[in-house]
């Protein structure tokens, strides 16, 4: 940041008095521009089929991560919920029309200032198809995942985290539980 948003006078960063950390402070109007995380909100859209178990991911059409597979996704606006955002991302992203069930992951990702969330969900039909933001959209079973072209480590945790919960719920029954992981620093891909 480098200009006030209420009087367009350059900012400093300093330590505001009873304060601890430093802030974006305008020392002309006073204002002081507090930073705070991001929500990011997706879904785990599910297919099933014969018995068989598909997840909707969409080939990403801008960066970062051009090129990669991630699940539906993308900044909470204001005046929304978060599942509204899942909605609403989930139908940008990738087209796709869902009923959400319950929220699966949530992982924090403090070196980028982000909280992430993603709902299970189920697609009301195929009638998908790839929004600006994607290149293509694609229904995968677990072994065709493209593991190593995954654009995020929290899709990757939450994606791994979904298929060993059905795994357990098909072996043994029980119910999906909630998946919460802090990802301290960038991963490699492969993770
Ligand atoms: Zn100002």
């Amino acid at each position: 940041m480098k200009f006030c948003s209420e009087c367009a006078h350059p900012v400093s960063l300093l330590i505001p008095p009873d304060d601890n950390r430093p802030r974006f402070v305008c020392e002309q109007c006073g204002t002081i521009h507090y930073q705070n995380p991001k929500m990011v909100i997706g879904s785990i859209p599910v297919w099933e089929e014969d018995g068989k178990i598909r997840v909707l991911l969409c080939k990403r059409a801008i960066e970062p991560r051009y090129g990669y597979w991630t699940l539906p996704a993308g900044f909470m606006e204001n005046n929304e919920t978060t599942t509204e955002a899942a909605l609403r991302e989930t139908f940008e992203e990738a087209g796709a029309r869902i009923q959400l069930h319950g929220l699966f992951s949530m992982l924090n990702v403090p070196h980028v200032h982000q909280v992430h969330l993603f709902y299970r969900a189920t697609l009301l039909d195929l009638d998908y198809q790839a929004g600006i933001e994607s290149l293509e959209v694609e229904l995968f079973a677990e072994h065709e995942i493209p593991w190593s072209d995954i654009a995020f480590p929290t899709v990757g945790h939450t994606l791994k985290a979904f298929f060993a919960d059905m795994a357990r719920i098909r072996a043994e029954g029980g119910q999906y539980g909630l998946h919460t992981e802090d990802i301290r620093k960038p991963m490699r891909q492969t993770d």
